[in-house]
């Protein structure tokens, strides 16, 4: 039980899309119990928000948040952003389960994303039962790499029957601990080893549970098309509810067709698919420098990957193959300018640094260089690659369709998590919408981009109570400035804390305040409706 209090005199921006309007809102008991004109509670305490906008706490429905919560569970970088729930477990990429001496497998193939944290064996249950208390809400996922990593290694085939079984439980107990979906990571091995048949099978388990389908594309370069015909197939096929995460046409042949995408995604739609999409409003996408080149290097594992590093035949077909294709997944890009070293645990002192520009220092060529990296950093070096335009970008921001994920980590410029040069959307996706593509560009209205980062994302989870300030709904609220809100990370300089959010309640329980974190944990576990 909280005292009841009232945020006084802000725009109400309610996350349905629907025009803002200055009112009053009574939080009590963890939700939002009214909202209207001069509303009196008594003695209840006042917070002033003239001026300010208040609208439903906003929901990062793509993170790996997972790599970070357990180190970082006050999910800092998001909090000062307004978000207060984060979907964990994307990609194919979950921390559990990892069975009985499959823990190291499972710590060797997460190092370039998550080289700070232990790996345990788990099951999902207590992987759920045990995870620290978090500032931020969780909806939590479970990776299919990783189910396939436990099941059958980094095999390049179809799973022998026993093993489709096997990992069809392992998604069954998930999902009954909690799990509200999932993920798929189809441009990495060993998600990219798995066909059409493998995943429908899969999806029959989820539409059984009621539960959802979140993927990363095989690919979002040349093929991307192909890729997301690939999702709608999966929709018609299962009839499950399917969100492409991190929307994006990567590599200069692709860029211009935003909008042929949005229509085709459309058409699906009208076509009965339950298919959605999100976005995070950057250049550079981020990725283990490792999934830069042909797949079929990686095939076995990361010893494996070392030792065909060795030949020089090897390389020069992987050079052959990236010359004429272009990067296995982020398409042609215009020189290795364009790749930049984020997180590298063995050679830290290249963090910022471009592959061009180290390969200079060296007096080495680029390519050569980028896989000298692999061998000396043994595959663990985490890269960002700029190759998507601003075009594009702004297309996918202005459909109301798109919704906003931040596709980073909970992090904080101190501790484990300080290290290294993050992608900026860490700190600054949600702010970045609202400062740069609102108040400056104007590009969409502010009620626009709320929904974007709020109902929308709600109804595409299939969460209920959440995502809309209406009477009833759990008490998620971030109160902001429109005049100021704004990113200040940047990809030279990303440690830096979005500015303008005035405060954010997370189940009626402050977490943010005056500038301050509060400390508070009251984050939960949201599941399936
Ligand atoms: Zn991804």
């Amino acid at each position: 039980m909280t005292e009841p209090f009232v945020i006084r005199g802000g725009t109400v921006v309610d996350g349905s899309g629907a025009p803002g309007r200055i009112a009053d809102v009574v939080i009590e008991n963890g939700r939002i119990q009214a909202i209207g004109d001069d509303l009196t509670t008594g003695g209840a305490a006042v917070v002033d928000a003239a001026g300010k906008v208040v609208a439903p706490g906003f929901i990062d429905i793509k993170t790996h948040s997972d790599w970070t919560l357990p180190l970082m569970p006050l999910s800092e970088s998001k909090v000062r952003q307004g978000v207060t729930t984060e979907v964990i477990g994307h990609c194919g990429y979950s921390c559990a389960p990892a069975l009985p001496g499959k823990a190291d497998a499972l710590k060797q193939y997460l190092s370039p994303s998550a080289p700070w944290l232990d790996f345990v064996e788990t099951d999902f249950a207590d992987y759920v039962r045990t995870y620290p208390a978090t500032s931020v809400n969780r909806v939590m996922l479970v990776g299919h790499n990783t189910l396939r990593l436990m099941t059958m290694g980094m095999e390049d085939r179809p799973p022998e029957p026993h093993e489709l079984a096997e990992m069809t439980s392992l998604l069954e107990e998930a999902l009954a601990a909690g799990a509200l979906g999932m993920s798929s990571g189809l441009f990495t091995a060993p998600g990219s080893y798995a066909e059409g048949e493998e995943l429908v099978a899969l999806g029959r388990v989820l539409r059984r549970r009621g539960a959802r389908y979140f993927t990363h594309l095989r690919d979002e370069s040349d093929t991307v098309f192909d890729s997301v015909e690939e999702s709608i197939e999966f929709a018609q096929q299962t009839g499950v509810h399917v969100q492409i995460v991190h929307i994006k046409l990567s590599g200069m042949d692709n860029w211009g067709a935003a909008e042929r995408l949005l229509d085709r995604l459309e058409e699906a739609r009208r076509g009965g698919a339950q298919i959605d999409c999100d976005q995070y409003p950057y250049e550079a996408a981020s990725n283990p420098l490792r999934n830069l080149f042909p797949s079929w290097l990686q095939e076995g594992g990361i010893d494996a990957m070392l030792d065909r590093l060795g030949s020089a035949d090897v390389r020069a077909r992987a050079r052959a193959e990236v010359d004429a294709g272009g990067l296995n997944n982020f398409g042609r890009i215009p020189s290795w300018d364009a790749v930049r070293i984020s997180i590298s645990p063995d050679r830290p002192q290249y963090a910022g640094r471009t592959v061009e520009d180290i390969a200079a220092e060296q007096g080495s060529d680029p390519f050569e260089a980028a896989l000298d990296y692999l061998v000396a950093d043994r595959g663990q070096t985490r890269v960002l690659v700029s190759s998507i335009s601003e075009d594009d970008i702004r297309t996918l921001i202005a459909s109301p369709s798109v919704m906003v994920g931040s596709d980073g980590n909970a992090v904080a410029p101190y501790g484990t998590t300080g290290q290294g040069k993050p992608h900026p959307r860490f700190y600054g996706t949600f702010a970045r919408i609202l400062g740069r593509y609102v108040r400056e560009f104007g590009l969409i209205p502010i009620e626009t981009a709320i929904h974007k980062m709020t109902g929308a994302s709600a109804r595409a989870l299939g969460i209920s109570g959440r995502g809309l300030l209406h009477e009833g709904f759990a008490a998620d609220v971030t109160v902001f400035d429109p005049e100021t809100v704004a990113e200040t990370a940047t990809y030279r300089h990303p440690h830096s804390y979005a500015q303008g959010v005035e405060r954010v309640w997370v189940n009626g329980v402050p977490v943010f305040a005056e500038g301050e974190h509060t400390g508070a944990t009251p984050g939960t576990v949201l599941g399936r409706a």
